[in-house]
């Protein structure tokens, strides 16, 4: 598997914010969003790139990290890594694992037992032709209804997503697919330069405006706090 960078954090986004995790950072994306923030994890120098059998990560993460209970696979985009099947089947039973997606890559039924898919689809803001970013919704409900593991987690970048994302759910196709009570977070992104204070306002009061629509949806707004703490730092 082709990795990044390994750091203990505190998960900054979605159901699981504030918990302290492993982050693992796996290399190379099939998007190329235009506000990734990210961005050195899609062409990454390969330079910063270790190359580790799924059995030396699971070794690498045991000696550094025996404390930790949650590891979240995150990227890029950790679907395109040809071991992560191995690797997620062997460390599923040890800790709680989240795998954070584009969700543009449908997993193979063996790995659906992961703790949590956090499932970010992209949208019109991230200059992705329609095509290349598309989520099959029907395939992560239907996991959803059978294991309760999926969280839908939407980036707001440009003022137009929130009216996007609230098409893609209440459209004339979302509204015929059965969301059940399946997370759905609403997060603007914390981009650099902008008052996130007015960007959370801006999408609390749509989703006011908007009561009627969220009825039926297990809708909650939240903030990316790893931003807000360390905003446009690096890590690692
Ligand atoms: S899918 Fe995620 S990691 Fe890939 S380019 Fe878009 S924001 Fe960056």
């Amino acid at each position: 598997m082709k990795i990044l960078e390994i750091y203990p954090c505190l998960q900054g986004e979605g159901l699981l914010t504030g918990v302290p995790t492993v982050l693992v950072r796996t290399a190379g994306c099939n998007l190329d969003c235009v506000w990734c923030d990210t961005r050195y994890s899609i062409k990454p120098d390969p330079k910063e790139v270790t190359t580790y059998s799924p059995e030396e990560l699971i070794n690498h993460i045991d000696q550094e990290y025996s404390e930790f209970r949650y590891v979240m696979i995150t990227g890029g985009e950790p679907m395109i890594q040809k071991d992560i099947y191995d690797f997620i089947s062997l460390i599923e039973s040890k800790v709680h694992v989240t795998v954070e997606t584009n969700g543009t890559i449908i997993p193979i039924e063996q790995v659906c037992f992961v703790n949590l898919w956090s499932v970010s689809p992209k949208l019109s803001s991230t200059n992705i032709a329609h095509l290349d970013r598309d989520v099959d919704y029907k395939f992560w409900i239907g996991l959803y209804e059978k294991q309760k593991n999926v969280q839908m987690k939407f980036v707001l970048a440009g003022m137009g997503d929130y009216r996007e994302m609230r098409n893609v759910l209440t459209g004339p196709y979302g509204s015929l697919l059965n969301w059940g009570d399946m997370p759905i977070i609403l997060q603007p992104a914390a981009l650099e330069g902008k008052d996130i204070g007015d960007r959370m306002k801006f999408v609390e009061c749509e989703m006011l405006n908007d009561g009627e629509h969220w009825k039926k949806y297990n809708v909650r707004l939240m903030i990316q706090q790893h931003k807000i703490a360390w905003e446009s730092e690096r890590l690692r």
